[in-house]
């Protein structure tokens, strides 16, 4: 039985671009960047012409405006930080996210509550959106920051982030985005998108684990969550990860290229994903289907537990996830889906299937077998199910 991997939105593999990209800096340019001799020289020529390159693939006006860091959850940190500490210097205290961001933004923000700031967490509607009206209104003169994903890790939803930077930019407010779902899959340009402070990570566009950037805008200021070299710009200490950098940096040229052919191809598969599991009764999509990354499908069934449909799928060859890898392990249903409004019993029973550029329309045909053979073995078992079927309890999906 061959493995179908439908949980591209937790990992991905990583191309064999990126994977040549990154071996000559492990045994022939393993130079420091720091160091003055020419193999030190070498290396720091190389990382000079990485950020160049990711500043173009994200629309930057400045290489100088690209900082790297281990990843998408430390990019967050320190560009939600970094306001932070600027709004405090001014006495501006205020900041607006969203009930729906990834832990690495909202356990961040919950530690700011504690400092002293406070946090206004916009509701999401149904559809998994969040609109620039809904912004607009919760800005005060103590605004520092505003931080919305640009697309949602669990559902897929794709924010209004244009929007959302104009409204920012008009109120002289500083605008992040958690980009790490959207970067290398949807097109995202920080100038046009009117971003100030973008976070991404590269092993969610088939290159390496451990490697990511923070985009920030020149003007913004930076403060550093680790302390020590004087590394980029003196804002990130510690040795450049080189080998990750480099093959970070040809897998986001790769996948930003490939775009105009995967997104397309995706879409198509995902749409023929999201018909197929429709025809499982009390069951529905999670999130808007238009504003959607090309990759995502989000489902609740009821009368199921999510984690005994993940084991019985796995048996079955396939792996996906009932939302976020942080709630895997834990009782509690997914925030996102209690933030579209799911009651707590349907939550409990979610499924998240994200592809790539390696599924194929027979894996997709696989998958709606197996989930409808799961779904329907799991609901026999259920004593919710069967009180559900006996109208002792109410269907809250038709
Ligand atoms: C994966 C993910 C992160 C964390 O990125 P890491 O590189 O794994 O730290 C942050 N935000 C979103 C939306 C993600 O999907």
């Amino acid at each position: 039985m061959s493995t179908i991997y439908a949980d591209n939105a937790a990992t991905t593999r990583m191309s064999r671009t990126a994977i040549q990209a990154m071996l000559p800096y492990m045994d022939q340019i393993y130079g420091n960047p720091s160091s003055l001799h020419s193999v030190g020289q070498a290396a720091m020529e190389a990382l000079t012409d990485a950020r160049i390159r990711v500043a173009a693939a994200l629309g930057a006006a400045n290489p100088r405006e690209i900082t790297f860091t281990s990843g998408g959850s430390e990019a967050d940190n320190q560009a939600i930080r970094s306001v932070a500490a600027w709004g405090k210097r001014k006495g501006k205290t205020h900041i607006i996210s969203t009930a729906f961001e990834h832990h690495a933004v909202l356990h961040t923000l919950k530690k700011l509550e504690k400092e002293g700031f406070t946090v206004t967490y916009l509701d999401v509607h149904k559809n998994g959106i969040v609109t620039p009206e809904q912004v607009e209104a919760a800005i005060t003169p103590e605004t520092c920051l505003v931080t919305v994903m640009y697309a949602n890790n669990e559902i897929g939803t794709i924010q209004p982030i244009r929007e959302i930077g104009a409204v920012c930019r008009k109120a002289g407010v500083l605008f992040h985005t958690d980009a790490v779902q959207a970067v290398g899959h949807i097109p995202v340009n920080v100038q046009t998108d009117n971003i100030d402070l973008l976070s991404l990570s590269a092993h969610k566009f088939h290159g390496p684990k451990g490697v990511g950037v923070l985009y920030a805008k020149k003007g913004v200021i930076l403060s550093n969550l680790i302390e020590g070299g004087a590394q980029e710009r003196g804002k990130r200490a510690g040795t450049e990860n080189l080998p990750g950098i480099m093959g970070m940096t040809a897998a986001l040229e790769e996948a930003v290229a490939e775009l105009p052919q995967t997104m397309p191809r995706l879409t198509a598969l995902r749409d023929r994903l999201i018909a197929g599991l429709s025809e499982i009764p009390h069951g529905e999509v999670n999130g808007d289907l238009a504003h959607r990354l090309p990759g995502n499908v989000s489902f609740c069934f009821e009368g199921i537990e999510g984690e005994s449909l993940l084991l019985l799928l796995d048996d079955k060859g396939v792996c996906a996830s009932s939302g976020s890898a942080c709630t895997s392990g834990s009782l509690d249903p997914s925030h996102v889906l209690l933030a579209i409004g799911r009651p707590h019993e349907v939550a409990h029973g979610s499924l998240r299937l994200s592809l790539d550029k390696d599924t194929t329309e027979a894996d997709v045909d696989a998958i709606i077998a197996a989930v409808k053979d799961v779904v329907e073995q799991l609901r026999n078992m259920s004593p919710v199910w069967r009180d559900l079927m006996a109208g002792k309890r109410q269907f809250v999906i038709a």
